[in-house]
């Protein structure tokens, strides 16, 4: 047996064009261009709308109140709600900040500006998969390569391979990384895969940070006349959104006036997890942290945000008279969280968090009916 810790072999020479530098995008910067998508970008449209907003009436009348909307408030951050798949809390889309980290090889240009302008291409995208998380999502990682669409697809299923083989000697792993790695290199590709590689799983092992929920591989490839959408890298299946609100995601650039169809910047999971590039989260190819944190799957906390109190057997915690969707640990909590929540907080819309271990959901009938997973909710529900 050889070591239980395969590595690339380092005598694969690194080239210039391999080197991979880290840059931050800000929360200010986030948060602006959230506003402009808000605000600007959305007048745009005029009376009818964006395509987004038209995507989040829709999940906002789907029965299982993953995103809701109080439809008489105005279209902004602050009247958007997500249930987070960690917390069982319904957050607000401006709750939390978040900042972007962006990997790209060396040569490229470092300006502040062509971050920010990626930023703003794939601002509805980052929020909705963001959104959906309450831990270790305040990081989201996009790692920039040149790879073409056949390249790109390999890599991933390359990453999605070795998560589910863990990072154990499995007599394929050399052949399998060869196989991308020698593709990206007789096309000079920037970075070469074996940098791309030891960034991803980089990010992944989560060292003092979190492991993100996903991570963006977007190409900047311009060889091939259909342009290459970025793909997403879930390390969980839970991560992945799910597809009875996702099927309504628009498949457009932003622009009003964008004759292309289907020129999202981002390959989103419309179709559910079984179509998307999910990594087996149990692998050792993530940390043992993110094993740890997907154990809280199925607690309810406190939904006044800065509060750790969770539900357990022994504490119930209270539960929202109006709206019944969320729980509280205390009434000064409820209080604290009211101006927050009463943008939501409608009478007998509710689903029913009070659940603790199995899922108990409140059916579009009235009844409650136990659920599996967060997963199970979602698909027997719709
Ligand atoms: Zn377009
Ligand atoms: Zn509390
Ligand atoms: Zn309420």
């Amino acid at each position: 047996m050889a070591s239980a810790n395969w590595r690339p072999p380092f005598n694969i020479p690194v080239s210039e064009r391999g080197n991979m530098v880290e840059t931050e995008v800000g929360s200010a910067t986030v948060d602006n261009a959230t506003a402009i998508a808000f605000g600007e970008m959305e007048d745009e449209w005029g009376n009818a709308g964006s395509p987004w907003r038209s995507f989040y009436e829709k999940a906002a009348a789907m029965p299982n109140r993953l995103i809701a909307w109080n439809i008489n408030r105005d279209f902004s951050p602050g009247h958007l709600f997500f249930r987070s798949v960690d917390t069982n809390r319904l957050l607000a889309m401006d709750n939390a900040p978040f900042r972007v980290h962006i990997w790209k090889p060396s040569h490229l240009p470092t300006k502040e500006g062509s971050n920010q302008v990626l930023v703003m291409c794939m601002i509805h995208n980052l929020l909705v998969l963001r959104n959906f998380h309450d831990l270790g999502a305040a990081d989201l990682p996009i790692v920039i390569c040149d790879l073409n669409k056949s390249e790109l697809t390999q890599a991933m299923e390359y990453w999605v391979w070795l998560s589910r083989k863990g990072n154990t000697t499995h007599p394929d792993r050399a052949k399998k990384f060869f196989a991308v790695y020698d593709a990206c290199d007789a096309n000079k590709r920037y970075p070469c895969f074996l940098q791309l590689d030891l960034t991803v799983r980089k990010i992944l092992s989560g060292g003092p940070n979190p492991v993100p929920p996903f991570i963006i591989i977007h190409s900047f490839n311009k060889t091939e006349a259909e342009s290459i959408k970025a793909q997403i890298l879930f390390t969980s299946d839970r991560a992945v959104p799910p597809q009875s609100i996702m099927q309504f995601w628009p498949n457009t650039c932003g622009g009003p006036q964008c004759p292309k169809p289907d020129c999202e910047p981002i390959q989103m999971p419309r179709d559910g997890k079984e179509q998307a590039w999910v990594l087996d989260p149990l692998g050792e190819l993530l940390s043992i942290k993110h094993r740890e944190s997907l154990e809280s799957q199925g607690e309810v906390w406190c939904n006044h945000w800065p509060c750790k109190e969770k539900q357990t057997s022994t504490k119930k915690l209270l539960r929202c008279g109006r709206c019944k969707e969320v729980l509280y640990c205390s009434q000064e909590h409820q209080r604290a969280d009211w101006k927050i929540h009463k943008g939501v907080c409608v009478k007998g819309t509710g689903r029913d968090p009070d659940y603790n271990g199995p899922l108990i959901g409140l059916m579009a009938n009235g009844s409650t009916q136990h659920f599996t997973s967060w997963h199970d909710m979602v698909d027997r529900r719709t």
